[in-house]
């Protein structure tokens, strides 16, 4: 839902309708994977959890999936979201394009209309200067020494193409005079960060042969340009690596935060991996851009690095969608230790199994994948330590094991880290570990645990961990929800009741509520995809296996059952509640005869129901 709600604008829903009709979700998935015939149904090894016999069903005549191992499950907007991992709108533009539809997005107050326009142009000029860099790089003379240096690195013409790598030259106002051509305004060019005022303190020494600086002047000079992507392949901002190394001026500088660019929330490289990544349920994280691209261009795909040197607890979020497991992979010097040590509380709040590859002194994943090839370096991989076993190692490195005092503190600074760890299988573990090597007893480390744990629970985020098991509602709601949903004239019953007074006091009813509020066709696939589009996953999922199980047969009489079930229980609740009211001390007059009426009109209304209705579970 966070994915919604991230998004200014909402495509109108007769679009989504009309995009729904238009994708069959049999040719839709069948583009991704290979699915069967097997009955009225398609069947395919489902994608979102392993299995080693289908368990993942298409629907064509409901126009929705279905996997009765892992749960997941939806419309076809559903399955491109959680297949390709985007969000609702960008879900809906794809599968928009694919069959030629266009979409109109409608728009909410000014104020997200002029949040929406500034996203626009801001993605527009990012666009357009990724290209510019890149053509300066690939084809103008001014980046023949970019071109030297990045062969020397051993980047080719073809891995320059495919990452979009360009050139910012070394001139004060090469970039801005170009894009001031293209008629961007110069606020624009300052909101996006590529082009600065002048009295922003950034004023460099070294002046070039060029003329002063502007009153504003470009970011990025003498650079190699590395366009920074969402996670859907739009540019978003630009880290660059200066040509020349220099004292004093920074190797790598990135776009400041805009709009558009939330460093803390973009991993380099993920447009790419990320499919490798599900696959892998790995990533391997490396520092560097260069380091992704080099291990990606040798064949090894499932690499993110985040922007700066430790990962953030946004970053950890994102990349969870992705994998269980990461492996650090940073340089061997001491900053590359202290990186993977100030990743760490961010990888293990969200519960990732963490290794570390040690790399040989004065080696990065860079140079290493070139030295020795893809093989090594994947055995290299594989052999990677488990965290805890790395970092003890280190900590204890640089402890007197004789002396009480440093023996102490070490195990209070393990103490920190071990207490982050919430699995408490992997937190047995470590401790038994941890106090192994220290020599202490694990009684008395975990007392140092305890006092962790008290001190940081405070702090802890409140925020809960995501569930993908959504429980069922009671069977009744169930029953029900399954026949307002296929069934017309069922639905046609329900909707004429007091349903909304009734339901309002049923515990987990919400779902049918929002089944019968909306204006969805039972027989009509695509009114159903569209309604799928405004529920959360878990709804959505439990939709989905609605959708795909047997209609019990007399659906009349079974949807007059259970309704009658469900509202005999909230009168019966409801009399219970004004009888026990009734017997309260102090009772004005008046709200005596008031219970009273009440009682006996609950009472008659109870008695209305014509028949006793056996096995329906409706005690509070
Ligand atoms: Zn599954």
């Amino acid at each position: 839902m966070d994915k919604l709600a991230s998004f200014p604008v909402a495509i109108p829903s007769e679009t989504i309708e009309q995009i729904a009709a238009a994708n069959d979700i049999v040719e839709v998935i069948g583009s991704y994977f290979s699915l069967k015939r097997a009955g009225a149904n398609f069947k395919a090894l489902c994608p979102f959890h392993q299995e080693k016999t289908p368990s993942f069903i298409v629907s064509p005549s409901r126009q929705t999936f279905h996997c009765f191992g892992c749960g997941a499950g939806g419309s076809v907007f559903r399955f491109v979201m959680e297949y390709e991992h985007v969000d609702f709108p960008s879900a809906a533009r794809k599968l928009a394009t694919r069959v030629g539809i266009t979409t109109v997005e409608k728009r909410g107050a000014a104020d997200e209309d002029r949040q929406y326009e500034t996203r626009r142009k801001l993605l527009k000029l990012h666009a357009e200067a990724a290209q510019w860099f890149h053509e300066n790089l690939i084809k103008r003379e001014i980046g023949e020494s970019a071109r030297r240096y990045l062969k020397r690195r051993g980047i080719t013409a073809d891995i320059a193409r495919h990452w979009q790598l360009g050139y910012a030259p070394d001139e004060w106002d090469a970039f801005g005079s170009w894009a001031r051509a293209q008629s961007y305004d110069a606020r624009e060019l300052v909101v996006s960060g590529l082009v600065k005022t002048k009295d922003e303190s950034d004023s460099p020494q070294n002046q070039t042969s060029n003329a002063k600086p502007q009153a504003s002047y470009d970011r990025f000079r003498d650079r190699i340009m590395f366009p920074i992507c969402n996670d859907v392949g739009e540019v978003i901002g630009f880290s660059g690596r200066l040509l020349k190394d220099e004292e004093g001026v920074a190797k790598y500088l990135n776009s400041p935060e805009t709009p558009l660019f939330r460093k803390g929330n973009v991993l380099f490289g993920l447009h790419k991996s990320k499919r490798a990544l599900i696959e892998a349920n790995c990533a391997i994280v490396c520092e560097g851009q260069l380091d992704l691209i080099s291990l990606f261009q040798a064949g090894i795909m499932n690499v993110v690095a985040p922007q700066g040197t430790a990962f953030t607890e946004s970053q950890a979020r994102i990349l969870k969608r992705f994998v269980d497991e990461v492996i650090l992979c940073f340089d061997s010097d001491a900053a590359g230790a202290k990186a993977a040590e100030r990743s760490l509380d961010a990888l293990l709040e969200n519960d990732f199994i963490v290794r570390v590859v040690e790399l040989p002194q004065g080696e990065d994943p860079d140079s290493l994948v070139r030295r020795e090839g893809k093989e090594q370096f994947e055995k290299r991989v594989a052999k990677a330590r488990d965290f805890f076993d790395y970092w003890i190692d280190q900590e204890i490195a640089s402890t007197d094991l004789n002396s009480m005092g440093a023996k102490i503190q070490a195990a209070r600074k393990l103490a920190g880290t071990v207490s982050r760890v919430h699995d408490p299988v992997l937190r047995g573990e470590v401790i038994n570990k941890t106090s192994a090597r220290l020599g202490v007893a694990p009684a008395d480390f975990k007392s140092l645990l305890a006092k962790h744990s008290r001190a940081s629970s405070s702090s802890v985020s409140s925020d809960s961990p995501e569930t993908h098991v959504s429980p069922s509602p009671r069977h009744d709601i169930a029953i029900l929800c399954l026949l307002a949903l296929r069934d017309e004239p069922a639905r046609n019953f329900l909707r004429a009741q007091k349903w909304r007074e009734i339901l309002d006091q049923v515990p987990d009813a919400n779902i049918l509520v929002r089944i019968l509020e909306s204006e969805l066709q039972p027989d009509d696939a695509a009114s159903l995809n569209a309604f799928m589009a405004t529920l959360s996953p878990e709804e959505e999922r439990l939709v989905s296996s609605w959708l795909m199980q047997k209609m019990p047969s007399a659906t009349e009489t079974v949807v007059e059952k259970w309704w009658e079930g469900i509202s005999q229980g909230v009168v019966r609740r409801r009399l219970e509640t004004a009888k026990n009211r009734i017997k309260l001390p102090g009772l004005s007059p008046g709200e005596v005869v008031n219970l009273q009426k009440q009682i006996l009109d609950l009472q008659e209304q109870l008695h209305d129901f014509s028949r006793p209705i056996g096995g329906a579970d409706t005690k509070s």
